[in-house]
């Protein structure tokens, strides 16, 4: 039997008191914060489920410098250091001079700034860097190469292996966090999870220097999808997070607003490092949060910023707005 066979057999409250464990031991009681802040939704990728996809007739629209900064304004007055800038996938519309302008302005609000965007080459993350970008996000949704086209069935998304190399070509770059994960309930969850652990442990053994940040997001059904999601209980991704606990001790686990406020408050002391906290999922949802505008998805946890930190305090946590500045 697998050392990984051997962990799903064991029961719920057993591999949290484990993952817990190993928490406190290599993380102690802090919980980093950060918020997304979407810069552009236009996408050249036409993903089956999802509300940014190219055959979706929403609203798009691309911020301008001067709205870049309103929105890193409003987004910094309510405390959030650590920002993740995101964009749909575009080469045409949030091209590379597009993200770094973005990251400049982003600079003078933000000490941690991570992107998550369309898939680079190695030299274009390179420049990411040199322009103060700490961190990188990109899920490979599903790690079954045989559906993945089917999912993906236009633009450069469609490329598996190019998508799974992304967080190699930013680590030999020089990104200091590189995140990735698999979008739970494409597909079922116990081949995605095997996928993923097997992809970060690579990851771990060849970037031994680079900080590694999972997540396991459930999909959530949206209007003119065309996939309706697999489900995925709440005791079941209790599971997966405390295995990856387990197995990675080292690696940051996040939870975003995706999750409701019980749930996210109930898994937090067991296995979480960070999670996001009054986010806003529209283009300029933090400057302008009453302009009409499709969220790539509605956030389940509304709470306040003020909000999130009095419930980490309450429950004895730090809660940290930054662990990290450039020199
Ligand atoms: S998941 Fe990302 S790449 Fe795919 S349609 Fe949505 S925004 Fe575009």
């Amino acid at each position: 039997m697998s050392k990984l066979d051997a962990l799903f057999q064991r029961d719920t409250e057993d591999l949290a008191q484990e993952a817990q464990r190993i928490t406190r031991q290599y993380w102690g009681r802090a919980i980093s914060l950060f918020a997304p802040l979407y810069i552009s939704n236009f996408c050249e990728n036409a993903c089956v489920y999802c509300g940014f996809s190219s055959r979706m007739h929403i609203k798009r629209e691309k911020l301008t410098p001067e709205q870049i900064d309103a929105e890193c304004k409003a987004l910094a007055a309510t405390g959030i250091q650590n920002v993740l800038l995101l964009t749909g996938e575009s080469h045409i519309k949030s091209p590379l001079s597009y993200l770094i302008e973005a990251v400049e302005i982003a600079k003078k609000y933000f000490p941690n700034i991570a992107v998550e965007v369309q898939p680079m080459d190695t030299d274009d993350y390179r420049q990411l860097v040199a322009a103060g970008v700490d961190g990188m996000t990109c899920f490979q949704e599903t790690y079954d190469e045989a559906l993945y086209p089917s999912l993906h069935p236009k633009g450069r998304k469609h490329d598996y292996r190019y998508r799974l190399g992304t967080p190699y070509r930013a680590a030999e770059a020089g990104i200091r966090r590189v995140g990735f994960g698999a979008l739970l309930g494409l597909n079922d969850w116990r081949p995605e999870v095997e996928a993923l652990f097997a992809h970060v442990a690579d990851v771990e053994n060849r970037f031994p220097g680079t900080d590694i940040a999972i997540s396991f997001p459930r999909l959530l059904p949206i209007e003119g999808a065309l996939v309706k999601p697999k489900p995925i209980s709440d005791e079941v991704l209790v599971r997966i997070m405390c295995i990856a606990r387990i197995l990675f001790p080292r690696v940051c686990i996040t939870l975003s607003t995706r999750e409701n406020a019980r749930f996210r408050d109930n898994v937090l002391p067991i296995m979480v490092t960070q999670i996001s906290a009054a986010s806003a999922t529209t283009v300029g949802g933090y400057a302008r949060p009453r302009v009409d505008h499709d969220g790539q998805f509605a956030p389940s946890d509304e709470r306040s910023l003020a909000e999130v930190k009095k419930m980490l305090i309450t429950k004895g946590y730090d809660p940290v707005f930054t662990d990290w500045r450039r020199l």
